[in-house]
């Protein structure tokens, strides 16, 4: 429209402008040649035409510029959708949380491969949530967003074949301009290792409070007695005395005990390795454990062979050694012995503490490496056990990329087996 009323417009000034032109002609010139006239005329005739012409293909010229401009800023505009897309593809599937999207009437628009695995789907080209899970958590939590419109999280617990997952389902609504809920976004995050765990730190801080609260229990009582007139009989005040030394002590190798095996599992222990002569550690060990071993009678062998090395943190295979023999010393018979013993293999330096003691029984074997684990509480305590040594012993042996092992008769004693690699296979 605005096109044809320029034509028009363009024509009736091309006719205005030849009559003023053949007016002036005539005016100024009144004697001149027809032949002449014509001339003129198609010389001034032939001059606009060009300056039209020149301004018309210049105005042209700059629409296909500016057209040429617009198809690569629609091209780059593409291609920058294009990437964006695939960044998002990549981001969805690479997730380790499972991602399922579905509209306002319950139709799937996205599943990952996270949400396939961890719901334990087969395939995943559903149709709609119910073809997903049946699981009646999963559908409320999903349709109660779209009536809502509020952000929510639910626990959900699956079953995969004999397992149990436990999973953290978050679930918010999906909203375009009009503010209106279209549909919802429901990621599952496997929360099964996190709730394991919490469950043995809820054991373990209990196990400590209680291991903690006893001592503290009979420290208390003792003194109170002593306080109560208890001073006054000599001949019992010093055995209260004892006891509540002997308490204070137990509860501060308990202390000792949890912040060390706390600082071995958080990862914060440095182990600077050296390589060792295995026999003079063991003998350096045994010479701490001199009066223990004179007090139950035991008697301590050294079977390392002097030429043995080890590459290892001297302090902490000091302390794996003190561990095992003071309970080699502790468990075993009067006129027991304990024996320490090493073998070197292309991969391994195995280290063998044996002793002739009361043993431990198959059904309690595979649990004494645990935290607070005892065979014979009472007894522990009486030893003046913390019930954490093993698991240290668990712990330092693993820092050194090795692991422990234990066998036992009962009745004959044990062997507790400690495996480090030769450092050669292990890069440190
Ligand atoms: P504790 O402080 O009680 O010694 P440990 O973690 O060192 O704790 O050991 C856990 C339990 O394993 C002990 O209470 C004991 O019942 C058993 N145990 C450990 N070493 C021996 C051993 N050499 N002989 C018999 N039982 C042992």
């Amino acid at each position: 429209m605005k096109e044809k009323r320029q034509i028009v417009v363009a024509t009736l000034a091309m006719v205005a402008l030849f009559t003023v032109y053949e007016w002036a002609k005539t005016a100024i010139f009144p004697d001149m040649s027809v032949t002449t006239s014509h001339v003129i005329t198609i010389i001034v005739a032939g001059v606009i035409t060009a300056i039209i012409s020149r301004q018309v293909i210049k105005r042209q010229s700059r629409l296909i510029d500016e057209q040429k401009n617009s198809n690569e800023r629609l091209r780059e505009a593409l291609a920058t959708a294009e990437r964006s897309t695939n960044l998002l593809q990549s981001i969805i599937t690479s997730v380790d949380e499972g991602l399922i999207i579905i509209d306002r009437n319950q139709r799937i628009l996205l599943i990952n491969d996270a949400a396939q695995s961890l719901l334990n789907l087969r395939r995943k080209d559903f149709e709609r949530l119910p073809d997903i899970s049946r699981d009646p958590p999963i559908i409320e939590a999903f349709l109660s967003v779209l009536t809502k419109g509020e952000r929510a999280s639910t626990r959900v617990e699956i079953t995969v074949g004999i397992n149990k997952r436990i999973l953290r389902l978050q679930t918010a609504p999906l909203r375009f301009s009009d503010q209106q809920v279209e549909g919802v976004v429901g990621a599952f995050i496997d929360i099964t290792q996190l709730e394991r765990l919490e469950s043995i730190r809820q054991a373990f801080l209990a196990n400590v409070s209680h291991e903690l609260r006893t001592p503290l229990t009979s420290i208390t009582a003792y003194t109170e007695t002593l306080l109560d007139g208890g001073l006054n009989d000599q001949a019992n005040s010093l055995r209260f005395l004892n006891t509540i030394h002997r308490n204070a002590e137990r509860m501060r190798n308990l202390v000792n005990d949890i912040s060390e095996l706390s600082l071995i599992e958080a990862g914060a222990v440095q182990l600077s390795f050296d390589r060792l002569s295995l026999h003079s550690v063991v003998s350096e060990v045994f010479n701490g454990l001199a009066p223990r071993s004179e007090k139950y009678q035991v008697q301590l062998r050294n079977e390392v062979p002097e030429d043995c090395s080890v590459i290892a943190d001297r302090r902490r295979l000091e302390q794996i050694l003190i561990n095992l023999v003071d309970n080699a010393i502790k468990f075993n018979k009067p006129q027991g012995e304990v024996i320490v013993g090493a073998s070197i293999t292309e991969e391994q330096t195995i280290i063998r503490v044996r002793d002739s003691g009361v043993g431990i029984s198959p059904e309690h074997l595979s649990r004494v490496f645990e935290r607070f684990y005892r065979v014979d509480k009472a007894r522990s305590r009486e030893l003046g056990g913390t019930g954490l040594g093993l698991a240290i012993v668990k712990h330092l042996t693993r820092a050194h990329g090795g692991d422990a092992e234990v066998n036992s008769t009962i009745g004959q004693g044990c062997e507790f087996i400690i495996k480090l690699p030769n450092r050669d296979s292990l890069a440190i």
